[in-house]
């Protein structure tokens, strides 16, 4: 049956946007130019200032954003990274790209960010970086990463994909480390048309090196360095970026009304709602709970027409890709029961204060029901 109540309508934020949209569709098209163009370094210039960093490179997508980022740092074979035991796979898949291993640390129950009290348990002489997810949209806790990367010291590395506009302590992700990958997947929260991402950092050679081996290793034509990449946000999806970036904000409000409605509906339920931690204002990415009973429930919102999804259901040391390596040897047992009970509930811009009735109305009755 067809949904009810989408997981997600990215249709809906075309048709918002659809003058603005079509504007820089047009822009690009009369320009004749569709790589490393204005509209580009103009993006980089918005996205920067908005996040409150020096620079902002564009690049292919988040898992390079993170790949150059640990490459412009020297990171690779023989050298570790602490990265989460319950993320999207991506985080891991750029340190084993550098050539590096990822040495998964859990997170914490509540509120599913990597947990600072188990950081320094898996530091050891090889470690070099540590990388948290803001998972969700919900900054993880970067005061005490940041200590003890400082006193051990690691580079930061802040996984910033689902992050976009999040705050913690007044700042945002993008400026709570050494350097932040973004994605703009069509599905985050600045998602582009197709496939895009960045690096922002205030570091001014790395923001050059990862520059460069963005673009063949080359800052002049021709002239190459390093045996660099082709991994560039092209020029289209740069524009439609910039139409996205000026709605954020509001579509990151208008996320967070969602979210306050889920939590007003649903407290006193039979399921966890997330918890979020005094330091940070996260911007609703998804909107996770929590339930043992995730299959049944899963079955009858289906049937109601209700999009849910599970993010994630293999924890990346479980997953095939990772079979064979010492990641895989390391228990995260918190991760494992996290992927069998956690459900992600329709969220985004576009959803009405009815459709999320709908949603608390079907998913109380299946938690009944199960
Ligand atoms: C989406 C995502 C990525 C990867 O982004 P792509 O643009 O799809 O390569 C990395 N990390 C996390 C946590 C993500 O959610």
């Amino acid at each position: 049956m067809t949904a009810i109540v989408p997981f997600l309508d990215i249709a809906a934020g075309n048709r918002e946007l659809h003058l603005e949209l079509d504007a820089a569709y047009a822009r690009v098209i009369q320009s004749g130019w569709f790589i490393l163009g204005s509209e580009v370094s103009t993006f980089e210039r918005e996205f920067a200032a908005y996040c409150g960093a020096e620079h902002c490179i564009g690049v292919g997508n988040g898992l390079d954003a993170l790949h150059l980022i640990l490459r412009a740092l020297d990171i690779g074979p023989g050298d570790e990274v602490l990265v989460p035991s319950n993320t999207f796979i991506a985080t891991w898949l750029a340190v084993t790209h550098a050539g590096a291993t990822p040495v998964p640390v859990e997170p914490l129950a509540a509120t599913h960010n990597i947990d600072p009290a188990r950081i320094e348990a898996a530091i050891t002489p090889r470690t070099r970086a540590i990388m948290p997810v803001h998972l969700y949209g919900q900054p993880a806790d970067m005061a005490p990463i940041t200590q003890i990367a400082a006193k051990h010291g690691l580079k930061v590395i802040e996984d910033a994909a689902q992050a976009h506009g999040a705050t913690y302590l007044g700042k945002r992700t993008g400026t709570l480390g050494d350097a932040a990958a973004f994605s703009f997947y069509p599905g985050k929260n600045l998602g582009a048309l197709g496939d895009g991402g960045a690096v922002v950092t205030n570091d001014s050679t790395l923001a050059d090196r990862v520059r460069d081996l963005s673009n063949y290793g080359s800052r002049q034509k021709y002239v190459h360095d390093s045996a660099g990449y082709n991994t560039r946000l092209d020029e289209l999806q740069a524009a439609f970026l910039r139409a996205k970036l000026s709605v954020l904000d509001d579509w990151n409000a208008r996320r967070n009304v969602v979210a306050e409605h889920y939590f007003k509906r649903l407290t006193g339920a039979d399921v966890v709602l997330p918890a979020v931690i005094d330091a940070a204002r996260p911007v609703w990415h998804l909107y996770v709970v929590r339930t043992r009973k995730r299959e049944r429930v899963m079955r009858v919102l289906a049937e109601a027409g209700i999009g849910v999804q599970i993010h994630y259901p293999i924890p990346p040391g479980r997953s095939a890709a990772y079979a064979e390596t010492s990641a895989a040897k390391v228990d995260c047992p918190l991760a494992d029961t996290l992927s069998r009970e956690v459900m992600s509930l329709p969220i985004g811009p576009h959803l009405t204060i009815e459709q999320v009735d709908l949603v608390c109305e079907a998913l109380l009755a299946a938690l009944d029901a199960a």
